[in-house]
């Protein structure tokens, strides 16, 4: 895996370890040259979860968009990288355990918030109060950027 820190692809695993419902295997990995640490995550590709959004169109759920979203609201903030992986896990787990394979945009960003603000009361404002208004993801991550 190429280091996010210096671009080598020559790393060691110091630690693997399952997630709970063995879903997920999370590794510490350190690089070899400047021996920094970083974690990578091992999951079975599912069929994508369904995002209703509030028009009532589905699209399917995008980890990734919902990381950019997490990362804009802690931006500048003291939250571990680690601490969002773990936070879109648990959405992803809350996902999982819903019958319908779908899931409302506006349920994501109450489980969103509700974590947040366990994390940091800074993202979580900035989360909520750009969140609740649009429901969207990507509206958010323009708003976000428009304020800074
Ligand atoms: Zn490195």
């Amino acid at each position: 895996m190429r280091c996010p820190f210096c671009g080598t692809t020559e790393d060691r695993v110091v630690d693997s370890r399952e997630s709970r419902e063995a879903d997920v295997i999370r590794r510490r990995r350190e690089c070899t040259k400047c021996e920094r640490r970083f974690t990578s995550y091992e999951r079975i590709e599912q069929v994508p979860y369904q995002v209703v959004k509030r028009d009532e169109r589905r699209e399917p759920f995008d980890r990734a968009k919902l990381m950019r979203g997490l990362q804009v609201a802690c931006r500048k903030r003291p939250v571990p990288q680690e601490k969002l992986e773990r936070l879109a896990d648990s959405i992803e787990q809350a996902m999982q355990d819903t019958t319908e394979r779908e899931i409302s945009s506006k349920a994501i960003g109450r489980m969103v918030i509700e974590r947040l603000r366990e994390l940091d009361p800074v993202a979580y404002v900035r989360f909520a109060s750009v969140y609740r208004r649009f429901e969207d993801v990507d509206a958010f991550v323009k708003e976000l950027h428009q304020l800074r």
